[in-house]
């Protein structure tokens, strides 16, 4: 590593698993070249009136990481602390996640930097409005299909929906995914990365001979991923322990009722001090024995200087980018089984897959259906990246990153350069 290294940068972080793997695989330094740098970046200046009447103007990107296996994918991020280096990075592991569950797309990510918590919808709606049309060239069913990201929701979604829509002059469903149910969205899309992260963590388990129901599991992040991946392994019958949220951590060695820990965070805002379990240290929580840990918050949580103490045996990534490079090799040490973002929140960007091509189709599938598809998708993917680390002796993450980069260098030696 560059003696400048930071590791609290997702990019960094983003390119140095990419050179392990690209080394690995002994690929040239041409293709080294290509496949690191993001093909297109737009910066945008958004000005939208607040409610006040005030004029501000925020910033925001759309990187387009590679569209060489299709249109760029991937979420559009609102948050205080956005950066184009964090954009960069969660775009090209949009790129190698869509590669690893091989479906037909590339990678993008777009970020504004707000915060959405103090804005109104009416404020969010004017953004979201302004930012698409600054978009219209770039975005499309063809060339790069958003999706919802932290700080978005499925209105978000409708809202861009309806501008591109009105740009060209009839109902364009296929430019997001993510989208209400009503508005062209996807039985399924909302769960849709928590039943991911069920469905490889199931098949950890079996991998260590863990029954289900002795699992313990501690959740981080109680948002659409931390959420959904809670809610649906307490309902598969798994011990959901531990929750932690970025103001606190509750704690029942029985299991937590996650719809009525879901319920007490309407009523009261938070989920502490929620009357079936206790409230335990929200540092420490993380650190807790547990047979599953689930970072489904934001990045960087499992760092240099605290992944010594993590003491799960299984780490099912829901969030992008949750575990810093630098922490790999001591979770590897400890003998740690980590299921990597790239492949386990891949649920989420399969289902919006599917919903691209019924949009395209105009005939909507069922929800069963749906789910059938995802288990296929995700049981073949996880079986491929664990293969894979087997047989060529790697961790998990780097086997993930291997396939990916592999599949994507095919694609392009195959297109051939234009020139
Ligand atoms: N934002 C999600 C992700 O990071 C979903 C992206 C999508 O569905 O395009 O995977």
């Amino acid at each position: 590593m560059p003696h400048s290294y930071d590791e609290f940068n997702p990019l960094e972080a983003a390119e140095a698993r990419f050179d392990l793997a690209a080394a690995a695989l002994n690929l040239n330094e041409g293709m080294r070249k290509v496949l690191r740098s993001p093909a297109r970046e737009v910066i945008i200046h958004i000005p939208v009136e607040l409610d006040n009447g005030r004029l501000e103007v925020f910033t925001g990107y759309r990187v387009q990481h590679s569209i060489a296996r299709g249109p760029a994918k991937g979420g559009i991020r609102y948050a205080p602390d956005v950066t184009l280096d964090e954009v960069r990075a969660l775009a090209s592991w949009m790129t190698w996640k869509c590669a690893v569950v091989k479906i037909p797309f590339g990678g993008g990510k777009g970020g504004v930097i707000c915060d959405p918590s103090i804005m109104s919808d009416r404020e969010l709606e004017r953004l979201t409005r302004r930012y698409t049309a600054e978009l219209i060239d770039i975005i499309g069913p063809e060339s790069d299909v958003p999706a919802p990201d932290l700080g978005t929701s499925q209105q978000t979604m409708a809202w861009i929906m309806d501008t591109y829509s009105m740009h060209k002059r009839h109902t364009v469903t296929a430019v997001v995914t993510g989208k209400p149910v009503d508005l062209g969205g996807s039985q399924g899309r909302t769960e849709a990365t928590g039943r991911g992260c069920l469905i490889v963590t199931l098949q950890a388990l079996k991998k260590f001979g863990i029954e289900p129901k002795q699992a313990r599991v501690v959740v981080q992040g109680f948002g659409n991923v931390g959420g959904q991946a809670a809610r649906l392994m307490s309902q598969a019958g798994l011990k959901v322990v531990t929750l932690i949220e970025w103001d606190g951590a509750v704690h029942n060695p029985a299991g937590l009722d996650i719809d009525a820990l879901g319920a007490h965070r309407k009523a009261t805002g938070s989920i502490v001090n929620f009357e079936g379990g206790e409230n335990v240290d929200k540092d420490e929580a993380l650190y807790l024995e547990c047979d599953v840990l689930v970072p489904a918050a934001k990045e960087n949580v499992i760092h240099s200087a605290n992944a010594h103490k993590i003491r799960a045996k299984i780490i099912c990534e829901g969030a992008n980018g949750p575990t810093t490079a630098l922490a790999d090799p001591t979770l590897k040490a400890k003998g740690i089984f980590v299921i990597p973002d790239i492949l386990a929140n891949a649920g989420g960007v399969t289902v919006s897959y599917f919903e691209w091509v019924q949009d395209r189709q105009g005939y909507f599938w069922s929800e069963e259906l749906v789910n059938t598809r995802l288990e296929e998708i995700m049981t073949a993917s996880f079986r491929d990246v664990v293969n894979y680390a087997e047989k060529h002796d790697v961790d998990n993450r780097t086997a993930a990153y291997m396939l990916a980069l592999d599949r994507v260098a095919f694609t392009i030696k195959q297109r051939g350069l234009y020139a």
